[in-house]
């Protein structure tokens, strides 16, 4: 099998080493004679899974005691509903840091929870989003929260350092990088990400909550409700068993390779790489503010739709899938994950350079 490297934003690249201890244990998980497909979410092989899964995602973020970890379905997109419902009780207000697509996303869903009173703060709209807006206290209004989305899968732009908002929490969807650069989790009410960009594969979103929101949250019906999702620990209904377990099996990957910090440094150097050759490159750039640059999700473009197409058909031929700009922005991303080694980075640059040097003189 000819190697691929796939640096699609979402669903993403997994860890090898994972992939291959599904395989191995696909079939009889544990000599159970059934897969984990089949186990019952009852059973006590699909309770240590989910106990093992929890706890070393609490090593990995260093989540204290008071928060609460949930292993939801729905999507990332679900808690741009459901964090509203149960979070914008008092005031009914939320104010909104807008950075793109996917806060905009938040925003409009928000919007639809009745009599909830939507603000945003600050926008990088000026910028079309290729830098972050400042952001100091003085923006914050009287709300129940301030959302923010920490990485921008698809304008390539990332919050370095949490912002501080006196005593409102803030909500913030990770989706995009979590675990793939140390956040401090106390800095946050909650954070949300959906599995499918830096954990596993699809039909699981990772909610992790300071437990005093929960206690506060209203009564809400079964599945839109954190309190009631918390009392049966995430098994209110059939959870996503499969995910679930390939999600644990990605954290004991992460733990084994040394954790956040060193993924980091990993998604540092490999993001670098990538960087100082756009930088560097007559054919290609880096739309994005340097300040505002994300460690996973890197758009690039020519300038030229047409170059565009032909790089990506270049990159295609050459194993190098998923290069596709997202239809907002167009151009190319390169998706950085976690799982994604470094040596796809320095065959895309090969060929970058391959490009370049036959189109140097195409203007
Ligand atoms: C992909 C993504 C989403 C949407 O995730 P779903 O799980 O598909 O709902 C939301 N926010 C960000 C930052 C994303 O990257």
């Amino acid at each position: 099998m000819a190697i691929v490297y796939n640096f699609s934003a979402g669903p993403a690249v997994m860890p090898k080493e994972v992939l291959e201890k599904v395989q191995r244990e696909l079939l009889s998980y544990k000599n159970s004679g059934m897969s984990v497909m089949e186990i019952s979410h009852r059973s006590s092989l699909f309770a240590d899974i989910q106990k093992n899964a929890e706890g070393n995602l609490r090593k990995l973020m260093n989540i204290p005691d008071e928060y609460d970890v949930l292993f939801l379905q729905g999507g990332a997109t679900l808690q741009f509903t459901m964090a509203p419902m149960n979070l914008a009780i008092n005031k009914k207000k939320i104010d909104f840091v807008d950075t793109g697509h996917w806060a905009q996303r938040a925003i409009e869903e928000a919007r639809l929870v009745d009599g909830i009173e939507v603000t945003q703060i600050t926008s990088g709209a000026d910028s079309k989003y290729t830098s972050l807006p400042e952001i100091d206290d003085s923006l914050q209004e009287d709300a129940d929260y301030v959302h923010i989305t920490l990485n921008n899968t698809i304008e390539g732009t990332a919050f370095k350092i949490v912002p501080t908002f006196k005593e409102v929490p803030i909500i913030g969807d990770m989706s995009s990088n979590i675990l793939g650069q140390r956040y401090n989790v106390t800095d946050f009410g909650m954070i949300y990400a959906g599995a499918q960009k830096n954990i596993g594969p699809a039909g699981l979103t990772v909610v992790i909550i300071r437990h005093d929101l929960v206690e506060k949250s209203p009564d809400l019906p079964a599945m839109l409700s954190y309190k009631k999702l918390v009392a049966k620990n995430s098994t209110l209904n059939t959870p996503p068993v499969f995910a679930i377990y390939c999600a644990g099996l990605v954290f004991e990957w992460l733990l084994a390779q040394g954790g956040v910090d060193e993924m980091e440094k990993r998604n540092r150097k490999k993001s670098k790489l990538l960087y100082d050759y756009l930088d560097s490159s007559s054919v290609f750039q880096s739309p994005v503010a340097i300040e505002s640059r994300s460690l996973t999700n890197i758009p690039f473009v020519t300038g030229n739709a047409e170059l565009d197409k032909q790089f990506i058909a270049l990159a295609n031929d050459n194993n190098l899938v998923g290069l596709k700009g997202h239809r907002l922005v167009g151009g190319m991303r390169a998706s950085l994950y976690n799982a994604f080694p470094i040596e796809g980075v320095e065959k895309l640059i090969t060929v970058m350079e391959k490009f370049e040097l036959e189109h140097k003189e195409v203007d």
